[in-house]
């Protein structure tokens, strides 16, 4: 199958491009995500791409066209695919026609999903999609279950960058005036199939598959299809000749009506009445099957519309669940990083203490030593002063003994003077 999908932006082609990878099992190639891809990752093509982007404007085509051969060449897309938001003009449509011609793998379909410029702007600024799975909702049409909240995984929605309201009236300006003229340039090729685009979801779905599925019989084996042929002819056979012999009776009954012309008119009578009868019959009939059709798809819709509020139900449940856990995880590990900082400030409080004590030990032990070393010195100084003053008293001692020697000597001396001259 290879198809291109061809839509305003936010007309949900990327929307039934998931739904028509599950279906059909080949891959959706959208142009937007491998380019928002290649900004993300800082790549050369999405370096030279973000501008563009940014503005709403059509990226260059020699990018484009670039990243589109190289995906196209993936071996998944040997298959088939779904082009998605590609081409977006007609050199890019041209470009892609040469590509595929030259391995004679030519476009099969491309489908437009029809939907009112009102509609698509409340689309686009509604817009959200999961940034964790890419699950996509709208806040108008399809909310999740709790606002900002995934339904699907519980992640995280975001709003795409150019879906403000001044970038989204650039695209559709932008898509008006190069990616609309693709419709007639494919209508011309006969490819071209427009569905309408609103309505539900799955609605839409069924529109484009009843579109698709034909091709997908294309691929049935030789054997089948020749099978297929033959009982197509053998059953064609079979209505032409019912139909021959259906008009020979009737031409028969006709012919035996005109011969017995009087008991025919009676016969008429009858036959007319019988026919009011069946009729009436067949309308209470169809009146009944009526009621009880609208009966049953009551019944149905019932049926549908509980099973859809238990899913909710469920759903919102789990998403309570997913989020209450998410919860309680942060909310442990915040405890749990609480307590690792009230431990570690627990023993850098030890720690300061034991250096406080420490310090003071030390300063202890140094006044101690310096008063010790105080004391010391005045002992020193006091005995050295005591021994000073002993010294200075014992040679004052000897002075005075000195001195009354010498005064006893003078006086000895001068009375053996005055004795000797007597
Ligand atoms: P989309 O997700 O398809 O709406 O694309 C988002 C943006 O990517 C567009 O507004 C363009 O800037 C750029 N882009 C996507 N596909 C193409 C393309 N085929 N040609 C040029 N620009 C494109």
């Amino acid at each position: 199958m290879r198809i291109v999908l061809l839509g305003a932006p936010g007309s949900g082609k990327g929307t039934q491009a998931k739904l028509l990878v599950e279906k059909y099992g080949v891959p959706q190639i959208s142009t937007g995500d491998l380019l928002r891809a290649a900004v993300r990752e800082e790549t050369p093509h999405g370096i030279k791409a973000r501008q563009a982007m940014e503005a709403g404007e059509l990226v260059t085509d020699d990018i484009v066209l670039g990243i589109i051969e190289e995906r196209l060449k993936e071996p998944d897309a040997f298959r088939g695919f779904i082009l998605d938001g590609f081409p977006r003009n007609i050199p890019q449509a041209e470009a892609l026609d040469n590509m595929l011609n030259t391995i004679y793998q030519p476009l099969e379909k491309t489908i437009l999903i029809d939907v009112d410029f009102d509609d698509l702007m409340r689309r686009l600024t509604g817009r959200r999609t999961c940034a964790d799975c890419g699950q996509m909702y709208n806040v108008y049409t399809s909310a999740p279950i709790l606002a900002e909240v995934c339904d699907k995984c519980g992640g995280k929605l975001i709003q795409r960058a150019d879906d403000n309201k001044e970038t989204i009236s650039h695209r559709l300006k932008v898509y008006t005036s190069q990616t609309e003229p693709l419709t007639s340039y494919y209508k011309q090729q006969t490819k071209n199939v427009a569905i309408e685009g609103t309505g539900e979801v799955e609605e839409i779905f069924a529109r484009i598959t009843t579109v698709l599925d034909p091709l997908v019989e294309v691929i049935e084996p030789e054997s089948v299809k020749e099978e297929n042929k033959e009982k197509a002819v053998a059953k064609k056979k079979a209505a032409v000749k019912k139909k021959v012999a259906t008009r020979k009776k009737t031409a028969n009954k006709k012919k035996v009506a005109m011969k017995k012309k009087p008991v025919v008119k009676k016969k008429a009578a009858a036959v007319k009445k019988k026919v009011a009868t069946k009729k009436k019959v067949a309308a209470k009939k169809k009146v009944a099957t009526k009621k009880k059709v609208a009966a049953k798809k009551k019944v149905a819709t019932k049926k549908k519309v509980a099973a859809k509020k238990k899913v909710a139900t469920k759903k919102k449940a789990a998403v309570k669940k997913k989020v209450a856990t998410k919860k309680k995880a942060t909310v442990k590990k915040k405890a749990a990083t609480k307590k690792k900082v009230a431990a570690k400030k627990k023993v850098a409080t030890k720690k300061k203490a034991a250096v406080k004590k420490k310090v003071a030990t030390k300063k202890k032990v140094a006044a101690k030593k310096k008063v010790a070393t105080k004391k010391k010195a005045a002992v020193k100084k006091k005995v050295a002063t005591r021994k000073k003053v002993a010294v200075k008293k014992k040679a004052a001692t000897k002075k005075k003994v000195a001195k009354k020697k010498k005064v006893a000597t003078k006086k000895k001396t001068a009375a053996r003077k005055k004795a000797r001259r007597r």
